[in-house]
C-alpha cells in the first residue's frame, strides 16, 4: 500500500516539509546552525504568528517590549534568500538578504531586507535589518 500522507510544505519555501525544517528551530528541539536556518525560522514564525519565538531569537538590545500577534501580518506569500554573507556555523555574526512577500487587502507587496544576525553563546539572534 502507498503512503500518501503528505506533510506541509515550510512556509520559508525552502523545498523541505515544515517538520524538517522549521518547526525543529520553532519548536526549541534544535538551534539554528547558521543565520540563514534562524532567519527562515523566523519568517516561519511570522507566518504562524509565534510572538514568542520571534522575541526569544531578537537579541535583547534591539527587541521590543512585546509584540501583539495581532499587528503581525496576515498574509506571507513567500520568502527569497537573495544573499548570505558569513553566519556560517563557524561565525559569530552574519547578514542575510531577502525578499519576504506579502498581501494587504489583495495586493502584493515586498519587504526586501538586509539582516544582521549575532551568535551569542551557540545561539544566534537576530539585531536588526536595512531595508531597501
Ligand atoms: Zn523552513
Amino acid at each position: 500500500m502507498k503512503n500518501v500522507k503528505t506533510t506541509p510544505a515550510c512556509p520559508c519555501q525552502s523545498g523541505l516539509s515544515y517538520k524538517q525544517c522549521c518547526r525543529r528551530f520553532i519548536e526549541g528541539t534544535h538551534t539554528a546552525e547558521t543565520a540563514e536556518q534562524l532567519m527562515r525560522s523566523r519568517y516561519s514564525a511570522y507566518v504562524k504568528k509565534d510572538t514568542d519565538y520571534l522575541l526569544l531569537t531578537w537579541h535583547p538590545d534591539y527587541r521590543p517590549v512585546s509584540l501583539n500577534s495581532e499587528d503581525l501580518l496576515n498574509h506571507w506569500i513567500g520568502l527569497k534568500i537573495k544573499h548570505t554573507h558569513q553566519g556560517t556555523i563557524n561565525d559569530s555574526i552574519g547578514k542575510v538578504h531577502f525578499i519576504a512577500r506579502f498581501k494587504i487587502n489583495g495586493k502584493a507587496h515586498k519587504l526586501e531586507e538586509n539582516s544582521s544576525f549575532e551568535k551569542t553563546k551557540g545561539h544566534w539572534f537576530y539585531l536588526t535589518g536595512k531595508e531597501f
